[in-house]
């Protein structure tokens, strides 16, 4: 059913998926329009029904901040995004413009103008607190989306999206608790839908009655004491009446302290309450959030409620995504993982998003892929991240490439992340490799730990990409610790107690899949006092909840570790001396690099490139690995 064509009113789309709204900030950049405009082209090359941009402010107060979103509310803007536009139509795509107010969420500090709300209740996730809007802001609001989509269509966007979902400001007024008016704005159902209602007929009014609107409405807020189910519903069927062609349904809100699109959400999870909303409307529904491949988006077509999939960062991770399940080619798709590290978490640090497990997307301009015309041979010592793109990326390229790994197995660490509860996406990334290796003819070692001498380091260009070494920090009785490593490659967890020395990022993986594996008590303890403090901002709250819930024990501020001994760790805390039971001491103190390969080749005089952790262990991770790869790979 995928590739059935369907109608969003008189749009005819080639396939039932739709790449959803995100906000790329690619923009803000130099070259910015190019940029995005190359990162549209790329994905409507390949199969999407239908492209939708991220949100397009309709006034400056609503804006998500200032360049570096996209906006619709000034009138060069109509020109300014039909380069845009016709790059997507030669390619044989469609993209609607997103009609996009911030409301309360919007940065006060970004925009540079007071924020507009319902009314002026704070957001927990930011520091201002809005301006009730008057009647006058009312007006010119609803005046500015339909504005906005009129300049969308002189752009030649293809259709337009009202974005009212996610808790921004359209959502606000639908909410009772972001809309305490008594006006005649809020109150009862009736009147808390008068705003979206009102923004729908104005944008109707202003394109027309034969140009596609897409309404995003809340199927769920995820917010205690929000709108209803039986409200939504109502939202949903006054929506149809009132001229809307399909319903796309977001879930949970920005600041729900539930988490929606995470690794840790299962697939298809929230597919329920789009078509609970199908069922009350006749108009196409579009569901989305965690459905990251093909075959579940066709499962749920076939299931029959729904008539749309929307996926959004399966597209940053494979631009091909749907021309490789239309040639049955799935194996060979690059699975998006939903780890957020490199889109959600880089916007929200006010960086250009791009993809951990495809550091190409957004990068169009930066890393494109050419074919050498000096073939080398090529050795790889590391099958982790970083070596596995260098090698998918070099052989791509047209060179002999062979990876070689100690392990009997593709992935280096990445081999201990897949078995994190949760984290179980990883599987996903080590066989998207397997297989591009396999096809690219890359010539795979496993099994075979190399040094300086090994006979297949003879070959035009050597990459060193052999990774870390745990820390184990100097304190006396250390020896009685062991690393988390041998914790994974054991393969049995401790019964308990189990005390950890660390609280980055694999502490608090090592404790969760302790845990999961009847491992009690765990305890945590660091010197700092923020636990999970490399983990990005959109999923790192949700692992603290979750070790909470679990009752593992997180202890920071510890002046020092004293004395490690079977069965105790020595530390001082607060000046007192304190004896923590431990059945056993696990050590996940961060990693240095592992220089040694390179140390001896180098220092037999052979040049030698080195990436990801055997660079660089300082803030190293799974993106970081994969971009030094991917660069490496396109240098040689
Ligand atoms: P590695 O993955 O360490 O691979 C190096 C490889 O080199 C190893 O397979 C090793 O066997 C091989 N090797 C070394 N010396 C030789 C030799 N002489 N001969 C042959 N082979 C050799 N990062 C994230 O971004 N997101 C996450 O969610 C995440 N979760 C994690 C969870 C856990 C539990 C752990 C431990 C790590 C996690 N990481 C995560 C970190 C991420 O896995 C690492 O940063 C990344 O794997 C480093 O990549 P690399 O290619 O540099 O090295
Ligand atoms: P990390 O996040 O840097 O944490 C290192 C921990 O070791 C800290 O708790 C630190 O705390 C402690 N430490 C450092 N030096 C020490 C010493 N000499 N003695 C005792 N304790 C010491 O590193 P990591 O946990 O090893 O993770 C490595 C990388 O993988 C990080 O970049 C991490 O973000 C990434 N990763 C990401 C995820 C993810 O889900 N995104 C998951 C796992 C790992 P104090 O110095 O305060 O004591
Ligand atoms: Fe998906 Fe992670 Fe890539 Fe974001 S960074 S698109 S969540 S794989």
């Amino acid at each position: 059913m995928l590739f059935e064509p369907v109608h969003i009113g008189p749009l005819k789309l080639r396939s039932r998926v739709m790449m959803g709204s995100m906000h790329v900030g690619l923009e803000g950049l130099d070259r910015g329009e190019e940029r995005l405009t190359e990162f549209y082209r790329r994905r409507a090359a390949a199969d999407v029904g239908l492209i939708v941009t991220g949100g397009a402010a309709v006034s400056p107060e609503g804006s998500g901040g200032g360049e570096e979103f996209m906006s619709i509310y000034e009138e060069e803007d109509a020109s300014r995004w039909q380069p845009l536009t016709r790059a997507v139509h030669e390619e044989g795509g469609a993209i609607a413009l997103q009609l996009f107010h911030s409301g309360r969420y919007a940065y006060q500090a970004m925009t540079g103008m007071t924020s507009f709300a319902p009314s002026a209740i704070k957001s927990p996730i930011n520091p201002d607190t809005p301006k009730e809007m008057t009647e006058d802001d009312i007006q010119n609001t609803i005046a500015a989306f339909a504005s906005g989509a009129e300049r969308a269509v002189r752009a030649g966007f293809d259709a337009v999206e009202i974005m009212g979902s996610e808790g921004y400001l359209i959502n606000e007024f639908v909410s009772p608790v972001t809309n305490q008016r008594t006006d005649a704005w809020g109150g009862d159902i009736e009147r808390r839908l008068r705003f979206p209602l009102d923004v729908l007929r104005a944008v109707r009014q202003a394109v027309g009655p034969d140009y596609p609107v897409i309404f995003r409405m809340s199927g769920i807020d995820l917010i205690e004491g929000s709108t209803t189910e039986e409200e939504t519903l109502r939202w949903a069927r006054e929506l149809e009446q009132h001229g809307a062609d399909a319903l796309n349904i977001g879930i949970g809100w920005h600041e729900s302290k539930v988490p929606t699109i995470s690794m840790k959400v299962p697939r298809m999870q929230f597919v329920p309450v789009a078509e609970s909303i199908a069922g009350a409307v006749d108009i196409p529904v579009i569901a989305s959030n965690r459905i990251n491949n093909a075959h579940d988006a066709e499962k749920v077509l076939q299931r029959g409620n729904v008539q749309l999939i929307s996926m959004a960062r399966p597209f940053l991770a494979d631009p091909d995504i749907l021309t490789k399940a239309k040639e049955a080619r799935h194996e060979e798709i690059n699975t998006c993982i939903a780890c957020n590290q490199a889109c959600l978490d880089h916007v929200f640090e006010g960086k250009a998003a791009t993809c951990l497990v495809n550091p190409e997307a957004g990068r169009e301009l930066d890393l494109p892929l050419e074919e050498t015309d000096h073939v080398k041979r090529i050795s790889i010592v590391g099958a982790g991240p970083a070596g596995m793109e260098a090698a998918r990326v070099a052989a791509l390229r047209g060179h002999h490439v062979t990876l070689i790994d100690a392990r009997e197995e593709l992935g280096g660490q990445l081999n201990y992340s897949k078995r994190i509860p949760g984290k179980e996406e990883f599987y996903e990334t080590l066989r998207y490799y397997r297989v591009q290796l396999d096809k690219l003819g890359v010539d795979v070692r496993l099994g075979t730990r190399v040094d300086a001498d090994d006979p297949l380091l003879h070959t035009d260009e050597v990459i060193i990409a052999a990774g870390i070494t745990p820390r184990q920090p100097e304190i006396p009785g250390i020896e009685h610790a062991v690393s988390y490593q041998e914790i994974f490659q054991r393969d049995t967890t401790p019964d308990g107690p189990m005390v950890v020395i660390g609280g980055g990022g694999i502490a608090c993986d090592l404790a969760l899949y302790s845990a999961e594996r009847g491992t009690s008590p765990i305890q945590l303890l660091q010197r700092s006092t923020s636990f999970g403090r490399g983990l990005g901002k959109t999923t790192r709250w949700a692992t603290l909840m979750e070790m909470k819930q679990k009752g593992i024990r997180m202890t920071g501020g510890i002046e020092s570790y004293d004395r490690i001994e079977p069965g105790a760790v020595h530390v001082t805390i607060d000046g007192q001396p304190r004896t923590i039971e431990a059945a056993v001491v696990v050590t996940a103190a961060g990693q240095l690099t592992n220089t040694t390969l390179a140390d001896e080749l180098q220092a037999r005089g052979r040049s030698v490139h080195v990436i990801g952790g055997a660079a660089d262990a300082l803030g190293l991770d799974a993106k970081k690995a994969i971009y030094d790869g991917a660069v490496t790979g396109r240098a040689l």
